[in-house]
């Protein structure tokens, strides 16, 4: 028997979730308050100026007060130090965003450490990289959250599942595995240093792949009926690995044709076929950061005054 696999929609969650942050901005609002977020972007890269130019359209969309900083490439780990610092002091941002990569000679480590945990909608803080551990409230980052959203509001199972996730990175990875942890999943990581990779993932109801490498997860690797939730975005441009991956997809064939890339995910677009459910590349996890962007924020403005979270 063949079963078709269920695709998670992130374009359409993703939409929920910004109408209820839409919703409580509201609510904050007849109480005199409105989230604020700073987003920093360093110099001209071009992929980050889209990225933080949607960042702003979207709390404009919310009603969230948003302000661009954009100092020239050439500006010093100090200097940046004291834009963190005056931030951290201003009333009316409840949240910081630095937007990576910052430039070389920027210690970057040091600068999303002076960003206040209380304002650090990135979740990458110390501080808050231990409130989720120790599941207290806090802020999470916002790849992996949204990887929960998805999972919780597409009703799909994760505790007492076997989850494996392959990457350990501070931005997905790590966090994912925890939030999967403290929903009663047992995780596995695995890594570029993980012995039989295969042997892992073939385990897994629910499989998370963070690796940054095109269609790294191949059919063979998943266990037929499995979640597959695909973190990976990797542009290609070469027609043979274009074919290797989508030979006979004719939308994406025509945007290949006009645009001379496509995107694919780190699980082969082949393995999906297998799958229970999953979250298609684009359209699926890649989705959900901005919204889980916007909720940080306004979680942010909350715990800041003490109003109590919503219940999930
Ligand atoms: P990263 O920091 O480069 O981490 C990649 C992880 O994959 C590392 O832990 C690495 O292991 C592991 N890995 C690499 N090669 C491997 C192999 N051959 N076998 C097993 N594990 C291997 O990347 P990231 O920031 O986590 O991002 C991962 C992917 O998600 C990228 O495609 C990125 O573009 C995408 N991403 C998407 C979003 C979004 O949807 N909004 C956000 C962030 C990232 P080691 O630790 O041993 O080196």
């Amino acid at each position: 028997m063949t079963i078709t696999p269920r695709i998670l929609d992130g374009i359409a969650i993703a939409g929920q979730i910004k109408a209820e942050v839409a919703i409580e901005v509201q609510a904050l609002g007849a109480r005199g308050i409105t989230p604020g977020l700073a987003v920093i972007l360093v110099g001209e890269v071009p992929a980050s100026q889209i990225y933080v130019r949607s960042k702003v359209k979207t709390c404009g969309e919310l009603g969230i007060f948003s302000e661009m900083l954009t100092p020239p490439e050439t500006i010093t780990t100090d200097q940046m130090l004291t834009l963190v610092a005056e931030l951290n002091a201003r009333e009316d941002i409840d949240g910081i965003l630095i937007q990576l990569p910052l430039p070389r000679h920027v210690d970057t480590k040091r600068l999303l450490e002076a960003v206040t945990p209380e304002k650090d909608v990135d979740g990458f803080h110390p501080v808050n990289v231990g409130r989720l551990q120790s599941g207290q409230p806090g802020l999470a980052p916002c790849t992996p959250a949204g990887i929960m959203e998805i999972l919780r509001r597409s009703d799909l199972p994760v505790a007492g599942q076997n989850a494996v996730v392959v990457g350990r990175s501070d931005i997905v990875g790590k966090p994912a595995a925890m939030m999967l942890l403290n929903a009663s999943a047992t995780v596995t990581v695995c890594h570029s240093r993980t012995v039989d990779l295969a042997r892992y993932t073939r385990e897994a109801d629910l499989l998370v792949a963070a690796i940054g490498r095109p269609g790294f997860i191949t059919p063979d690797m998943v266990k037929p009926g499995a979640t597959l939730i695909d973190v990976g975005i990797n542009r290609i441009t070469e027609g043979s690995e274009f074919e290797e991956f989508f030979a006979g997809d004719e939308a994406r064939e025509a945007t290949f044709a006009k645009r001379g890339s496509v995107v694919v995910g780190d699980i082969h677009p082949a393995a999906f076929a297998l799958a229970g459910a999953y979250t298609p590349v684009p359209g699926g996890v890649g989705a959900l950061t901005i919204a889980m962007l916007m909720q940080n924020t306004v979680t942010a403005a909350k715990l800041r005054r003490g109003i109590a979270l919503e219940k999930s």
